[in-house]
């Protein structure tokens, strides 16, 4: 129970969770990303009853539909090979179904939900028309060759292309669904149905792609973190910052906050953590991107390059002192003691690229300590945004610049973090509390318009 929570609230609260462990048993992602809105959403419903008698919450934590389905492919050596994907299209009150698809072995029906309950609220904070959804599959792309992806992606899409469209549902690339992915994907929904549109955004430039999506999600999560540091009279120059991941959303990220004068000293991915003292320069992180991006190598070998740097294994890189600390690998990677070790470190703000990479005590103990904490909704909406510019360039048949692109994407980051000040601001104090923001800014939208719609 969080500090500022009083018992009545509390027992909404846990009653609430009862229900909703009891309809979706076994799903512990999907409970835990509930209650981590609920516990913001249903202060806020009680001081307005209209959601409560329409019993919104209830109705938005129901997907509106999930498909399930085989996917029956044949590797490289003859064999038949078989998984399981989903998409979950969990609400489009404001706009079509819109939300990554992930590749990857830990993927189950729970994660899916609990991503896309999640974009249903940041898609809304964008202020685009998309609704939520998730989709994936328990498929692992590492160590397949580009054909064995390709024929996983091209039977995948023979059930998937009944499911999405222009105006349904337009899934993006996530975890272990980059451009060959999408490509692939894409060029099997064109064949199947005959039809050159916007269907998935992360598409190729010479195909409907938008300048700055790689680097939406890592640009959009710094431009975020600045608007924080702002919002104090502070900035990004000369802080010391920790990043973990060295993927797409990590890669960017490090990127743009050493652009805007800050020294990223760590970087990570799943075999451990890189420890830079001198800090991951621009010639080191095109280092980093060759050997992640191209030749999909591991961050141990960064050390062998750069010597002045110590590779940690199996470790995650929240010992190393920083002011900022970016997550952006994936779930549940900053503990309790991640965040208390953090904290005695002095970290000032925590900004989320990953989706809900903090678990919830972890984050509920940054709070209580009055740590600027972006989660995730808010601070990683970036590469959502730029997906849906994506699909209005697509639609108009016209490409903006990449000025234009990153333009529209500061600015979209800007009126996010204007709405989550609005309604997160704690009362009598100056900290804003971005997890209470996010969530009562994100929903407000989506449940006005399931209000106007009626009961459906
Ligand atoms: P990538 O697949 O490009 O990169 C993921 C990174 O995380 C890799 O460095 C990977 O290491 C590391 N990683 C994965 N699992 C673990 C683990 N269990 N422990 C430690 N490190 C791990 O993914 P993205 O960068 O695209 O996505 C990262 C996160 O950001 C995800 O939570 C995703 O949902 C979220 N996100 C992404 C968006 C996007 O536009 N890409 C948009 C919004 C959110 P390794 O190389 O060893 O696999």
């Amino acid at each position: 129970m969080s500090k500022n929570t009083s018992p009545s609230v509390q027992k909404e609260i846990n009653a609430f969770m009862r229900g909703l462990k009891k309809r979706n048993p076994g799903q512990k992602e999907f409970h835990a990303a509930v209650l981590e809105v609920v516990s913001s959403l249903i202060p806020y419903v009680i001081e307005h009853p209209k959601y409560r008698d329409a019993q919104i919450l209830e109705r938005l934590s129901e997907p509106d539909r999930t498909v399930s389905f085989r996917v029956t492919w044949e590797d490289d050596a003859g064999n038949i090979r078989v998984n399981r994907a989903w998409r979950v299209q969990f609400n489009n009150s404001i706009g079509p179904y819109k939300g990554g698809l992930r590749f990857h072995p830990t993927v189950t029906e729970s994660v899916l939900k609990f991503l896309g309950f999640e974009q249903v609220l940041k898609n809304s904070l964008t202020g685009l028309p998309m609704g939520g959804a998730k989709g994936g599959a328990n498929f692992n792309p590492k160590g397949k060759s580009d054909r064995e992806v390709m024929r996983f992606c091209q039977s995948l899409m023979i059930e998937l292309h009944r499911h999405v469209g222009e105006d349904t549902d337009v899934p993006a690339g996530d975890i272990g669904v980059g451009a060959r992915e999408i490509s692939y994907l894409f060029g099997q929904y064109k064949r199947l149905e005959n039809r050159f549109v916007g269907i998935l955004t992360g598409k190729g430039l010479s195909f409907g792609g938008s300048l700055v999506r790689t680097e939406a999600t890592g640009y959009g999560c710094v431009y975020f973190c600045q608007d924080i540091l702002d919002q104090i009279g502070d900035s990004l120059e000369g802080k010391t910052c920790v990043v973990s991941g060295s993927g797409n959303v990590a890669i960017y990220t490090v990127e743009k906050a050493t652009s805007l004068g800050a020294t990223v000293v760590g970087m990570s991915d799943s075999s451990g953590f890189i420890h830079d003292p001198d800090g991951i320069d621009p010639e080191k992180l095109a280092y980093l991107k060759d050997l992640k991006e191209v030749k999909r190598g591991r961050i141990s070998e960064y050390v062998e390059h750069y010597p002045e740097a110590t590779f940690h294994a199996d470790k995650r890189p929240w010992r190393i002192p920083c002011d900022v600390a970016f997550p952006c690998a994936t779930q549940n990677e900053i503990s309790l003691s991640d965040a208390e070790t953090l904290i005695k470190n002095g970290v000032q703000v925590v900004c989320e690229g990953a989706n809900m990479p903090t678990e919830l005590d972890a984050m509920n103990l940054l709070l209580q300590s009055k740590v600027l904490f972006g989660p995730a909704k808010a601070a990683n909406a970036g590469g959502v945004a730029v997906s849906g510019l994506e699909q209005s360039q697509n639609a108009l048949r016209l490409s903006w610049s990449r000025e234009e692109v990153d333009e529209r994407l500061n600015g979209i980051m800007r009126s996010i973090h204007t709405k989550c000040v609005e309604y997160g601001q704690e009362p009598g104090s100056d900290y804003i509390n971005y997890v209470n923001g996010a969530n009562i800014a994100g929903f407000i939208k989506v449940a006005d318009a399931m209000l106007a719609y009626g009961v459906v």
